[in-house]
């Protein structure tokens, strides 16, 4: 079969592989859809050296499709079953999984299309317990619930606890993450939402997606988004960007006992001391969502509440969809179809 890979370094191309089969205790998908990440932008300009990967791999982590075959002992799950797949691939018996936090299982550099084969392909093999039937949504339309939807919502759930009310939080960002992170506080909250984006048409979307405010990313961040808190700090701040600006913005405005999750891997840095930031507030770095995160997000999409940006494009066109990607030229996820 056909799979868009990373064959080298900075290197990346179309392949054929083998039809892998479902072992006893797996599932094969047919994959309808596969959403592209910013994430995935890092595995393909890295040079060699800085990711701990074996080359070569099948890019792409956020997948859904149908199952189309079943391994040994696997019952409950249907052919022709529409399902997002998880895309941490955990092991289910870490002292992690255990524990439900089956996210932690690997580190934030293993996963499904980053380390080992993901879904830019015709067909993937996954294990029967990673899949969660989606019911009447179409693949090819939600697959980026898996990460874009799954992290964002993990992030948002963390800092649930932070929130009143009386709250206002903000979100930077609103890309792929962001775009949800928006609309999980929207479902989840009654705080204000302030948005900061640095696109005009991102800047549309994080007000039509729930924002409540959006201020504009740039030169004085830090000071406008102070002016729009009003007073007294975020309690909750959601950096989809992670950049040198944004992080000394969200550290200079979340209020104290407040949170902030750091999930954008922009790698800038913050300067870290007793009093750089509000007393009592939480400075995080998310990593993915748990398998039961990920039915709770599909559970809230099947309610109709959620709107899923996708742009879709054919397999063939999966380096265009990347270009795209990167120019931030994107309104919205872009799916690729590795099935048509
Ligand atoms: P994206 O490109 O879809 O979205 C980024 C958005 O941020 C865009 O809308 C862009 O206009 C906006 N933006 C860029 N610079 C800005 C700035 N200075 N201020 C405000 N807005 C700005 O990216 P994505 O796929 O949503 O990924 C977001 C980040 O999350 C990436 O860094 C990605 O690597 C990371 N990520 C982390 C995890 C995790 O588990 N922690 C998982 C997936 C992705
Ligand atoms: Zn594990």
């Amino acid at each position: 079969m056909r799979a868009y890979r990373l064959l080298d370094w900075q290197r990346a191309g179309f392949d054929e592989v083998p039809m892998p089969d479902p072992g006893p205790g797996e599932v094969r998908v047919r994959v309808g859809g596969v959403g592209l990440c910013h994430s995935d932008v890092i595995f393909l300009d890295s040079p060699a050296g800085v990711l701990p990967y074996e080359l070569p791999f099948t890019l792409g982590h956020e997948i859904a499709g149908w199952i189309d075959a079943v391994g040994d002992g696997v019952t409950g799950v249907g052919t022709d079953e529409p399902v997002a797949v998880a895309c941490m691939s955990p092991c289910g018996s870490c002292r992690w999984c255990r524990r439900g936090q089956d996210n932690y299982c690997v580190d934030t550099w293993h996963g499904r299309g980053f380390g080992t084969d993901g879904g830019l392909a015709e067909h993937i093999v996954v294990g029967a317990g990673q899949v969660v039937p989606l019911g009447d949504l179409d693949p090819r339309i939600v697959a980026p619930l898996t990460d874009a939807g799954a992290t964002s919502y993990h992030a948002v759930k963390k800092v649930l606890p932070k929130i009143y009310d009386d709250s206002t939080v903000v979100v930077i960002g609103v890309g792929g993450l962001g775009a949800y992170g928006v609309q999980w506080l929207r479902i989840l909250t009654s705080a204000r939402i302030i948005a900061v984006e640095a696109r005009p048409e991102r800047i549309k979307a994080a007000a039509d997606l729930g924002a409540h405010e959006v201020v504009e990313a740039g030169e004085g961040l830090s000071k406008r988004l102070a002016e729009s808190i009003g007073g007294g700090g975020a309690d909750a701040i959601l950096d989809f960007v992670g950049s040198d600006a944004t992080i000394r913005a969200s550290m200079r405005n979340a209020a104290k006992a407040g949170a902030i999750a750091l999930v954008g891997q922009g790698f800038g840095t913050g300067e870290v001391r007793y009093g750089a930031w509000a007393h009592d507030c939480d400075l995080f770095n998310p990593q993915g969502a748990t398998i039961a995160e990920l039915a709770e997000v599909i559970a809230l999409a099947k309610s109709g509440d959620v709107v899923v940006e996708a742009e879709q494009f054919a397999f063939d066109d999966v380096e265009a969809a990347y270009e795209r990607l990167k120019a931030g030229t994107l309104n919205g996820r872009a799916v690729v179809l590795p099935n048509g």
